[in-house]
């Protein structure tokens, strides 16, 4: 049974979509005035999670992520960059893309840009102002949040100390500092504005997600899903300015992705304290072991940031691709070891319950990994058998279905060591070998180990086994 913490109700909950098998969601996409940071990716990397694990359990999705490119930072930005709006963001919406896959995320079905739905904010807030739930100050408009009865049911706040009136015209603010929020934006001097029917100017960021949402996902969606500094005010937001109008409940559940941290802190760009994905490729981690690091704790945990964190991700990746090397070259003998085909049989229900446990990433990998052990064990002690190849590839082809942080399967060919091109050629790789086992002969670890890290910056994966050291290429 799929279940989830949902932010509504603070309880986990089984999941039940509106409509049997398929799953309406929508995520808060990125503010496109920079490079996205890897505590952003943490957020997109839990929703590809979800993504692919409610794919993979049978449903069908229409999933709708916005690019938010009109909003006060992706302004303030764009005027220091001395460039117009649009062509400012168009490179960081490329960029986003273009990270996204490095990391193996899903496109969702529906990307969507505020400034294409400018009209449609408009007419939404003419309605909200029909219903008496807005007020106009100085051309702009603003939402009255006492009209609304509801107003703090997701993130939970106590509005006993808000004054009636009170107004905050920036996009983002703290819950001390909850009061009405601005939905249309007079124009200024230097900032892009608009013609509409509620006059000229620009929307405020929370109006954007609701408007998108609704348009594409009908009144009421199953899923929403965001960072939890979301939950409050953009989130609640959201909720005020649609369920004002429609009367319907918005998102019957809310998924909160907690912060990636670095020493206690939230990463983020206004800290300083960030990294982009950019950053640390540059820095030669790999893109798999990112998305592996960041997908390692559950998402409702913080997840702590360390450089040491992911070398430990690369490290488990590599023990996984050596351990499917062993899985596909090495000779066992005919037939089948019982134990290890129950072990295998039993994966993927044992999988399937981790991650239907609000998506338990840290236990679904663990399922893996002793499964893995467990080979490693019969192999070593001479007990696996060529009947057992093909169940344990497929429990790590499954797991990797989510994860993504393998090459994809070679369905069991062993890579042509001949045919590959690479930076180094078979000589040279058995001659680097050569050079380790007699760095190791002469007990100099920090020379062989050297070696092993220039073969593996060429690409060769090196696997120590009781008959010598076997190597192959990533692919
Ligand atoms: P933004 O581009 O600032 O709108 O953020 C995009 C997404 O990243 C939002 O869902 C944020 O909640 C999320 N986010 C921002 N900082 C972090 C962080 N340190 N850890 C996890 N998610 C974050
Ligand atoms: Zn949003």
């Amino acid at each position: 049974m799929l279940r989830f913490q949902n932010t509504l109700s603070g309880k986990v909950e089984e999941f039940v979509p509106l409509t049997k098998g398929q799953v309406r969601m929508y995520t808060c996409g990125p503010t496109v005035y920079d490079f996205a940071h890897i505590g952003n990716f943490r957020t997109f990397v839990f929703c590809d999670i979800l993504r692919r694990h409610l794919r993979l359990s049978g449903y069908q999705l229409l999933h709708v992520m916005n690019l938010t490119d009109v909003d006060d930072k992706t302004i303030n930005n764009s005027r220091a960059a001395g460039l117009p709006l649009a062509e400012y963001t168009q490179r960081y919406s490329e960029a986003f893309l273009e990270d996204c896959q490095r990391l193996q995320i899903e496109r969702p079905e529906k990307i969507v840009r505020a400034t294409d739905h400018i009209q449609d904010m408009a007419h939404t807030i003419r309605l909200l102002e029909e219903k008496g739930f807005t007020y106009r100050r100085d051309n702009s408009i603003y939402y009255s949040i006492e009209k609304f009865p509801g107003y703090g049911k997701l993130s939970k706040i106590d509005l006993s100390g808000i004054r009636s009136g009170a107004r905050v015209d920036q996009d983002e603010y703290a819950k001390a500092d909850a009061r009405d929020f601005v939905l249309w934006k007079a124009p200024k001097p230097d900032e892009p504005f608009w013609e509409t029917e509620v006059g000229p100017g620009r929307p405020g960021w929370h109006i954007e997600c609701s408007v998108m949402a609704t348009k594409y996902l009908g009144d009421t969606l199953d899923i929403h899903v965001g960072g939890t500094d979301l939950a409050f005010p953009h989130h609640e937001n959201e909720i005020a300015q649609a369920e004002a109008l429609t009367g319907k409940t918005f998102s019957r559940y809310w998924l909160h992705c907690e912060h990636l941290v670095v020493e206690g802190q939230k990463m983020s760009k206004s800290l300083g304290n960030f990294y982009t994905l950019r950053d640390l490729l540059g820095k030669g981690y790999s893109a798999a072991a990112i998305r592996y690091l960041l997908a390692a704790v559950p998402y409702r945990k913080q997840l702590n940031f360390t450089m040491d964190g992911l070398r430990q991700a690369a490290a488990s990746i590599e023990r996984l691709e050596n351990f499917r090397f062993r899985m596909t070259t090495m000779p066992f003998p005919e037939g089948e070891n019982v134990e290890i085909a129950a072990k295998a049989a039993a994966f993927p229900e044992a999988f399937q319950n981790a991650l239907d446990d609000d998506l338990n990433t840290a236990q679904a990998m663990g399922v893996l990994f002793e499964l893995v052990r467990d080979a490693n064990t019969s192999i070593d002690a001479g007990q696996f058998r060529k009947g057992n190849i093909t169940a344990i590839l497929k429990c790590l082809d499954r797991w990797n279905e989510i994860f993504q942080v393998l090459p994809a399967s070679e369905a069991g060919n062993e890579t042509d060591k001949k045919t590959v091109e690479g930076t180094l050629s078979d000589t040279d790789v058995e001659q680097k070998l050569q050079d380790r086992r007699n760095a190791r002969k002469a007990r100099d670890f920090a020379l062989a180990d050297r070696i092993r890290d220039e073969l593996i910056a060429a690409g060769i994966l090196v696997e120590d086994t009781a008959e010598g050291a076997r190597w192959r290429r990533k692919s």
